[in-house]
């Protein structure tokens, strides 16, 4: 039997958390040519300086690497950057429907997958905690539709300082948390509803079990290189000292082919591009796995479906950012290729969308959803926050359509049949996928 989402969804909760009004990263775009505010020198432009004088100019994807995760002066190692006093802001710090949804979506697919007796919930790039914050809050009002599921909770989080952040939101503070900087497994908790939490610094070091992945925002950060098509063919952009003033950071073409080249696909016909080998190789891990255990995973970014240019951009002070000035202290980002990720998943498992953001929240009722927060709350204040966030999300000029999901699925799944149904069953017809249809439940 299939129950409209609108009943099953109506005696949830009834609990609305704070928003913050800030920028987003999608917005706008830049490839170092914006005047920059802030033009001092910084330890990581004093870093990368030496490297180029010693080795020579280095590609964006290094450049991006450093400046980004660099073990000891990386931006996202000892920053917070999101929110109001941050860099930039994203979907679940924007509203609590955003994750309240998601985590609908991870049990509707469990559901329709056949309801495996445990599950790995793992989170690439966690931000804040809260969009696993918000999904946990889902669990456990749903907690009668997922009994006697054992759950884990596994974070993949390459930052200190967000993990600590991370661990306060997360995880129940009367038990202490376990550290060892030399494991895989880098620090433990456990989650104010009794979930175990693990965080490690790569996806590889995660159990390979039957897992639900999320990455929000996660992608876009991941190193790219650029390439410029000329007469001579496809030349690589590097990053040079600019030889008329010695303290200032410029961009360079190659002048012969450089090894990356081998990431541009044959059929391309794009001027310029951007390649991100890394996204590669996190998309045929998680084909892998889902194609061998089971799950999916759920990738919600800003990007495009392989028609893009020019989208390397930094952001600093909710401001755009020349991504070549005081590097350190500005988040570096480019639009995920989707066509790309496709490609990568090398038919090992399904994909589908990628769809916008806008459609994929109305498919999963966000309507419903903001219409049960707006009659529970009499506060004008919390009302107001509510429908700003709607209109943030879902306004196809805000980050409606700039916005994009992405899943990637065990191709039974959408096939018909499940991990556990015999041989000699007959195979059900497979239900819609949530979010790329209109939400049901069986
Ligand atoms: N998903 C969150 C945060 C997005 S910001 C949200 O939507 O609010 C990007 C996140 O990815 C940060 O948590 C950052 O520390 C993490 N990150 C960046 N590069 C990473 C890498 N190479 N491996 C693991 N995490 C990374």
């Amino acid at each position: 039997m299939r129950v409209p989402v609108r009943s099953a969804l109506r005696p949830l909760w009834n609990t609305t958390r704070p928003v913050i009004p800030c920028i987003w990263r999608g917005k706008y775009f830049s490839s170092g040519n914006v005047p920059a505010q802030n033009n001092r020198v910084t330890p990581m432009q004093r870093h990368l300086m030496y490297k180029i004088k010693s080795t020579g100019p280095i590609t964006v994807a290094e450049y991006m690497k450093e400046v980004l995760t660099n073990p000891a002066k990386g931006y996202y190692v000892h920053h917070d950057m999101l929110g109001e006093k941050g860099d930039f802001i994203t979907s679940p710090e924007i509203s609590q429907i955003f994750g309240e949804l998601i985590g609908i979506w991870f049990i509707s697919e469990w559901i329709a997958a056949g309801k495996s007796a445990a599950f790995q919930l793992v989170e690439l790039g966690p931000g804040r905690g809260t969009l696993t914050g918000d999904i946990l809050r889902v669990f456990s009002q749903l907690g009668s539709v997922l009994k006697n599921c054992d759950i884990s909770i596994h974070l993949v989080e390459v930052s200190q300082k967000l993990s600590e952040i991370q661990a306060l939101t997360l995880t129940e503070e009367k038990i202490p948390l376990e550290r060892n900087a030399e494991s895989l497994v880098y620090m433990k908790g456990v989650s104010k509803s009794g979930i175990p939490i693990s965080w490690y610094r790569n996806l590889q070091d995660v159990p390979k079990g039957y897992s639900f992945y999320l990455a929000h925002e996660f992608f876009d950060v991941l190193p790219v290189h650029k390439f410029q098509k000329t007469p001579q063919g496809w030349r690589e952009v590097f990053i040079d000292i600019d030889p008329q003033v010695s303290d200032k950071l410029r961009f360079v073409l190659a002048p012969c082919s450089t090894p990356a080249e081998a990431f541009i696909q044959q059929d391309e016909t794009r001027d310029h591009i951007e390649v991100c080998p890394d996204a590669g190789v996190i998309i045929q891990e998680l084909s892998q796995r889902i194609a061998l255990t089971g799950g999916a995973a759920l990738i919600a970014d800003y990007g495009h479906d392989g028609t893009k240019t020019d989208t390397f951009r930094g952001f600093c002070g909710h401001k755009l950012h020349d991504v070549l000035t005081a590097p350190g202290t500005a988040d570096l980002t480019a639009d995920v290729d989707f066509s790309y990720l496709r490609k990568m998943a090398q038919e090992k498992v399904a994909s589908l969308g990628p769809v916008e953001q806008k459609t994929f929240l109305k498919n999963m009722g966000i309507d419903v959803r903001l219409k049960v927060l707006l009659d529970k709350s009499d506060d004008p204040s919390v009302r107001q926050q509510l429908l700003q966030g709607y209109d943030m999300l879902m306004n196809p000029k805000k980050m409606g359509e700039r916005f994009n999901f992405f899943a990637l699925l065990p191709h039974q799944r959408l096939h018909g049949g499940n991990h556990q149904v015999n041989a000699q069953q007959t195979k059900p017809s497979a239900s819609p996928v949530a979010g790329f249809d209109e939400l049901t439940w069986r």
